[in-house]
């Protein structure tokens, strides 16, 4: 029983981990799925507002170059004679606030006063066309892109105030973040320029090259914007999501829990093929040789793990199962010894235990005739060992079925003879092969006297009945040795071996039986 309980824990944890694991399924495959698809979204959504901030700045330049184009002629003028008319077109243009023209890297003439924007123009235009500056007059510190338009060694160049740009930056998602990118320089949304690489946002970042001048712009979201999106746009899948885990779970907590009958455990049980023969060899009287098994069968539950049969033959000797059970386990018998009858020691005694359902069920019958049908030519004996936990009442019915399984071959035992309340009177009205010697007189033996006495006689009524006698329980070296001057036909105990599977009946069986001396063993 401790098995069982070592099982039922075990069966607990599992319990425990599927019904977290159905819970948690939907979190594990949807929240992904969620947050993919958010991604994707963010991706699609950035895109967008880059291609619509790209159009409205392209706008921007496209107007200052138009502007621009048209001052290109007052290039090689004087710059006294073209100042004035340079800064009418410079005040007529929408963006820009200042207007120079240079010579090589020269700023020969500037609509403002004061040193060139900026010192090197030249070196600081992406293409020679754009770029970002602080200004150094007019407003100092204030932000300016430049655009450049050459003709030849001389050159054309506005500034517009990062203003007009950098609002457009601003106008996405509250949650998503975009720059204005020239070159190695980058523009954020409140016109704060900033040297080296714009460091990529986690999540929907997309890069978009504007197609006629020489910038891009980058447009991301943070880890936190992006769970406030996912919460935004989603939430209805992720509360589906936390649902079909609480239902799925609750639904696992329910089916493994529901209780099932007993009687539909054992048949489906039955049906799959748990129930299993183990073989518990027997020996000679004189424990020299291997002379027989009895079955005994097993349950290894897929979840309880191994369960005695006393767990449950006393369940199915009370309902209809027991006859089902004991046919299917009469076939895996002879389909395990048949192919390797050859090896078994010959005369080989196969005990099966019944009940007295068995006696008036004629397909039970038919069994036992197939199973000696099969393996009586390998010098294999079938003994049906029944028990009394039920009173077997001689009906005419049993008699005549008792003379039909003597007639066939098969033999009957009376089991744990001793301890019942009707033994005695089986032998009067059953006629028996063999008395099973219950293991309460053999345990006791070699020190009880009163044992000994109850086994004596046992054995004496035995030898008088022309009955064989097995003696079952045998655990230690001195019963064995008092059992084998008492002429007991067959000896049965832990002392020899453990009831076992097929594979190791035959390891068992290559052997001899333990209490033959080392000498006689080789
Ligand atoms: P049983 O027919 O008296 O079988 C002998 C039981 O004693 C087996 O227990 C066996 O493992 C155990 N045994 C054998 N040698 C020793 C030993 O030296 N010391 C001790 N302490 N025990 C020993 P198991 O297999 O647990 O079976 C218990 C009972 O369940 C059986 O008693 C039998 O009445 C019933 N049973 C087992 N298999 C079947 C079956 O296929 N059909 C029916 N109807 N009853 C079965
Ligand atoms: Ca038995
Ligand atoms: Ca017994």
């Amino acid at each position: 029983m401790k098995n069982v309980g070592f099982a039922h824990n075990r069966w607990r944890l599992k319990r425990v981990g599927i019904v977290a694991l159905v819970s948690f399924a939907p979190i594990l495959l949807g929240l992904p799925l969620a947050i993919w698809a958010s991604r994707n979204a963010l991706e699609v959504s950035s895109s967008g507002q880059n291609q619509e901030i790209i159009m409205r700045i392209d706008a921007i330049l496209d107007s200052t170059e138009q502007a621009m184009s048209s001052a290109a002629e007052l290039l090689g003028g004087e710059c006294n004679q073209v100042v004035s008319e340079l800064r009418r077109r410079s005040a007529a243009a929408t963006f820009v606030f200042a207007m120079q023209l240079l010579d090589g890297m020269n700023v020969y003439c500037s609509t403002v006063s004061g040193s060139a924007v900026p010192a090197q123009p030249e070196r600081s235009f992406v293409d020679g066309e754009l770029g970002l500056f602080i200004s150094r007059i007019v407003a100092p510190g204030k932000s300016m892109v430049g655009v450049r338009v050459a003709s030849g060694q001389r050159s054309v160049v506005s500034y517009i105030d990062v203003l007009h740009v950098s609002q457009l930056l601003g106008l996405g998602e509250s949650s998503d973040e975009s720059v204005l990118s020239i070159g190695s320089v980058w523009l954020d949304s409140r016109g704060e320029i900033h040297e080296g690489e714009f460091t990529s946002l986690p999540i929907g970042f997309v890069t978009t090259n504007s197609g006629r001048y020489p910038y891009s712009i980058k447009t991301g979201f943070a880890t936190d914007a992006a769970w406030a999106y996912l919460w935004s746009r989603f939430w209805p899948l992720l509360a589906l999501i936390v649902c079909l885990g609480v239902v799925g779970g609750y639904g696992a907590y329910r089916f493994l829990t529901q209780a099932r009958s007993f009687r539909a455990e054992l048949q489906r049980g039955l049906r799959n093929g748990e129930l299993v023969a183990y073989y518990q060899p027997l020996t000679s009287g004189d424990a020299k040789s291997w002379a027989g098994v009895e079955v005994l069968v097993r349950w290894q539950h897929p979840l309880e793990g191994m369960i005695p049969p006393d767990v449950f033959i006393p369940f199915m000797e009370r309902t209809e199962l027991i006859v089902p059970m004991t046919t299917y386990l009469l076939g895996c018998v002879a389909d395990e010894l048949a192919p390797v009858a050859d090896k078994l020691p010959k005369p080989f005694h196969v005990g099966i235990n019944i009940s007295a359902a068995h006696l008036v069920d004629s397909r039970f019958y038919d069994y036992c005739r197939r199973f000696l049908v099969r393996l009586s030519p390998s010098g294999v004996s079938l003994f049906l060992e029944l028990t009394e936990r039920e009173e077997i009442v001689a009906t005419d019915e049993i008699l005549e079925r008792l003379r039909q399984f003597r007639e066939i071959g098969v033999h009957l035992a009376l089991d744990d003879f001793g301890v019942g309340y009707c033994n005695l009177k089986y032998l009067m009205e059953f006629q028996m092969d063999v008395l099973k010697i219950d293991r309460a007189f053999v345990s006791g033996v070699p020190t009880n006297k009163s044992a000994r006495h109850i086994l004596d006689s046992i054995v004496d009524l035995a030898d008088r009945l022309k009955l064989d006698t097995v003696a079952e329980g045998i655990e230690t070296q001195s019963e064995v040795d008092y059992l084998k001057t008492k002429g007991i036909n067959l000896l049965q105990g832990y002392f020899f071996a453990q009831p076992v599977q097929i594979q190791d009946l035959l390891v068992a069986l290559a052997d001899p039986p333990p209490s033959v001396e080392k000498s006689s063993r080789i």
